[in-house]
């Protein structure tokens, strides 16, 4: 396999992409890549370059660029994932995996039954969750790292709403309207947000504040997932409805 890399789009020229940082050390000493090894280097934006590596000094990596191409893999649609943060290790997992279904954005919510502290993490938690992010765009072969937001108050990431064609809220109390119904109904939607509840999932209180922002409540079937599962198992779903030949 290539290997692939996301470098800032001012690193790459016509001609050269130089790659400093963490990805530098990860060229010479983990990958121990040499002058003449072909890697693909992504601009973030969806374009893909092969460049084979010219030098490898510690803290650079100097490559000539060789072609240039777009990304096929970005999906059509745009989906915005409203994860309420669950405890530990769960969040790294849920952008992990999302990232490989192509969700576009993840914002990271505090809602009424959200048990982490993040107080005085929250810079640390967010870089943590970009390189998780990164890596796994890289992995996936993806053209873009999803974008992920601070982490704000549920009552203030409903608002996001606005800015999608369609919004839903899978809820495991819903039990007249589908996720399935609902996409029947919006195949024209280009833009999707999902709001997905934390292990103790939503208050009554809280669908009534998301269905006033314009939040569709949804169910997902008759079993209830977990909080890891139910994003992953949404992007599934839409990607399934939308992508798919
Ligand atoms: N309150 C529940 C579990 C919450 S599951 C309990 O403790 O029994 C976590 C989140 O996943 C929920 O808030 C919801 O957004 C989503 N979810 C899980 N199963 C679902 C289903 N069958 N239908 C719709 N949403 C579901």
């Amino acid at each position: 396999m290539t290997h692939r890399f996301f470098v800032p789009q001012h690193q790459i020229s016509r001609t050269e992409v130089t790659i400093t940082g963490g990805d530098a050390y990860q060229i010479k000493n983990v990958l121990r890549l040499l002058p003449g090894d072909e890697i693909e280097v992504l601009d973030g934006t969806g374009k893909v370059y092969t460049a084979r590596i010219n030098s490898v000094a510690k803290e650079e990596v100097l490559c000539d660029q060789i072609t240039s191409m777009s990304m096929a893999s970005e999906p059509k649609i745009k989906i915005t994932l409203l994860q309420s943060i669950p405890r530990e290790s769960k969040m790294d997992l849920i952008i992990q995996k999302c990232t490989e279904l192509g969700v576009a954005r993840i914002i990271p919510a505090i809602s009424e039954r959200t048990i982490v502290k993040l107080e005085g993490k929250t810079e640390k938690r967010l870089e943590r969750w970009e390189k998780i992010a990164k890596e796994a765009a890289e992995q996936s072969a993806r053209g873009v790292i999803p974008t992920i937001d601070r982490a704000i108050q549920f009552k203030d990431a409903v608002k996001e709403a606005e800015n999608h064609d369609l919004s839903l809220i899978p809820w495991e109390m819903e039990e007249k309207t589908s996720l399935k119904e609902v996409l029947k109904k919006n195949k024209k939607a280009k833009t999707i947000l999902i709001a997905i509840g934390p292990e103790g999932g939503f208050s009554k209180g809280e669908i009534e504040i998301a269905k006033k922002a314009g939040l569709k409540p949804v169910s997902l079937g008759k079993r209830i997932l977990r909080t890891e599962t139910a994003g992953m198992a949404v992007l599934s779903m839409l990607n399934y409805e939308f992508e798919m030949p």
